[in-house]
C-alpha cells in the first residue's frame, strides 16, 4: 500500500566521507581525540525549538566529522529538554554509531528546587548524572563535567563524587567548567591522586572575552589538561548578523536567552572593526573568530552553537584557514586585548 506522506523524511545514514576533513586533537595527555570543532546543545535543542531542525543540525554535524556533542542537565529551555530531545534524536539517528560519539553532560548549575538541586555536593552530582542518563536514554556519557565551582562544598567531596561516577561506569572521563585557575590546580591534584581521568576544562573564550589567557590557559597547558572553548562567537555577536541591527530570529531578539540587544550595541564598534580584518583575510567574521581560536595554543576544540545546518557548515569553513600573520594578530590584539 502506498501512503500519502509528503514529508520526504529520510532514515539517516551518515556520510561515508565524514572523517575526511576535520582535524582531531589530543585532549591534554589523555587517549582521547576530540574534533577541532564540536557542537553544543545549549540553545536550539529545547522544547520550544523545532525537533526537525535540531535533527538536521545533528546529522549535518556528524556527517562532517563532529563526533563530540556537549549537553548539560539544564539545557533547554525548559531545563532538561535538550537532553530529552537529544535522547529521542539519538535513538532515531545515532544509536548504531554510539562508539563513534563522544557525548558530554554537566551538573552544577540550578536544576531542580530544594537544597540538592545545584552546586557540587555528592548528593547533587549523583542524582543529576542519573537523571541525565535517563533523559538521554544512555547507559553512560563519555564526559561528565562539574559545571561550576561550589563555594561551600569542600573540593574533596566533589572530587570523590566525580571519581565514583566514573567507577560506577556512568561516565568515562571527567571535566570541569567555569573553575578559576587555583581551583583547577587543586582539583587536578585531588583527581590525579585518585587516578580519575580528568582530561578537560570548558571555559568561555572568544575574541570578545580573552580572560582565560591570563591564568586558566597557562595552568591547563602546565597540567596537560585539554581546553574546550565555549561561546566562540560570543553567542553570535562575532558574525555579521548584528552589523545592521538585531534580526528578529536572532538569539539577541528572542526571549528565554542570555544575550540582549544592549550588549550587542555596546560591542558593535569592535565587531565592525573585526569584520573589516576578516574581510581582508578573505574570511567571514564567524570564520575568523573560530580560526583565531583554532590557532591558539592549548585549545583542544572549539565548541560552537548553531541554529541551522547552514550555520554549522559555514562555521566549519573556519578550519580551512587557521594561519594568522603577525600584522593580523596585532590588529586583533589592539581591538580585543
Ligand atoms: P556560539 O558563540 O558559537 O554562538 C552560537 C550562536 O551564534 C548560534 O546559536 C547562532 O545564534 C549564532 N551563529 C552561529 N553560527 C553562525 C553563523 N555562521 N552566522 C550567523 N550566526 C551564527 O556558541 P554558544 O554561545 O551557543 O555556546 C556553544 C556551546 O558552548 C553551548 O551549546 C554549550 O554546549 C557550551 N556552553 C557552555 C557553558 C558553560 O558554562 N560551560 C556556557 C555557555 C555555553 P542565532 O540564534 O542568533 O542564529
Amino acid at each position: 500500500m502506498k501512503i500519502n506522506d509528503k514529508s520526504n523524511y529520510q532514515i539517516y545514514t551518515p556520510s561515508n566521507t565524514r572523517y575526511n576533513n576535520l582535524k582531531y586533537n589530543r585532549c591534554g595527555k589523555s587517549g582521547v581525540l576530540l574534533p577541532s570543532i564540536s557542537l553544543g546543545l545549549w540553545h536550539n535543542f529545547g522544547k520550544y525549538d523545532m525537533l526537525a531542525n535540531a535533527e538536521a543540525i545533528l546529522r549535518t554535524a556528524f556527517d562532517n566529522g563532529i563526533t563530540h556533542f556537549d549537553l548539560a542537565n539544564n539545557y533547554g529551555p525548559p531545563y532538561g529538554s535538550a537532553e530529552i530531545n537529544f535522547g529521542i534524536l539519538y535513538q532515531q539517528n545515532f544509536k548504531a554509531y554510539r562508539d563513534e560519539l563522544f557525548i558530554a553532560t554537566k551538573a552544577g548549575y540550578d536544576m531542580w528546587t530544594g537544597p540538592y538541586g545545584n552546586y557540587g555536593s555528592r548528593k547533587h552530582l549523583m542524582a543529576s548524572i542519573n537523571q541525565s542518563l535517563q533523559r538521554m536514554n544512555l547507559d553512560y556519557v563519555d564526559l561528565f563535567y562539574h559545571h561550576r565551582p561550589d563555594p561551600e562544598t569542600p573540593l574533596e567531596e566533589t572530587a570523590v563524587a566525580l571519581r565514583d561516577i566514573v567507577l560506577q561506569g556512568k561516565a568515562l572521563y571527567i571535566g570541569l567548567s567555569n573553575y578559576k585557575a587555583p581551583q583547577i590546580e587543586e582539583m587536578t591534584m585531588l583527581l590525579k591522586e585518585m587516578k580519575v581521568p580528568f582530561i578537560i576544562d570548558q571555559a568561555r573564550y572568544s575574541m570578545l572575552d580573552r580572560s582565560i589567557e591570563n591564568d586558566i590557559l597557562p595552568c591547563l597547558i602546565k597540567q596537560n589538561i585539554g581546553c574546550i572553548a565555549f561561546s566562540p562567537l560570543a553567542q553570535g555577536m562575532l558574525t555579521d548578523k548584528y552589523i545592521n541591527g538585531v534580526p528578529s530570529n536572532s538569539r539577541a531578539a528572542k526571549n528565554k536567552t542570555y544575550l540582549d540587544s544592549k550588549t550587542v550595541q555596546e560591542k558593535l564598534p569592535i565587531i565592525r572593526e573585526l569584520h573589516n580584518i576578516a574581510q581582508k583575510r578573505g574570511q567571514k567574521l564567524h570564520e575568523m573568530a573560530i580560526s583565531w581560536l583554532l590557532f591558539q595554543k592549548g585549545i583542544t576544540s572549539v565548541l560552537i552553537g548553531a541554529s541551522s545546518p547552514n550555520q554549522l557548515i559555514e562555521n566549519l569553513k573556519a578550519s580551512e584557514n587557521t594561519i594568522f600573520s603577525i600584522e593580523e594578530l596585532n590588529s586583533i590584539n589592539k581591538l580585543t586585548k
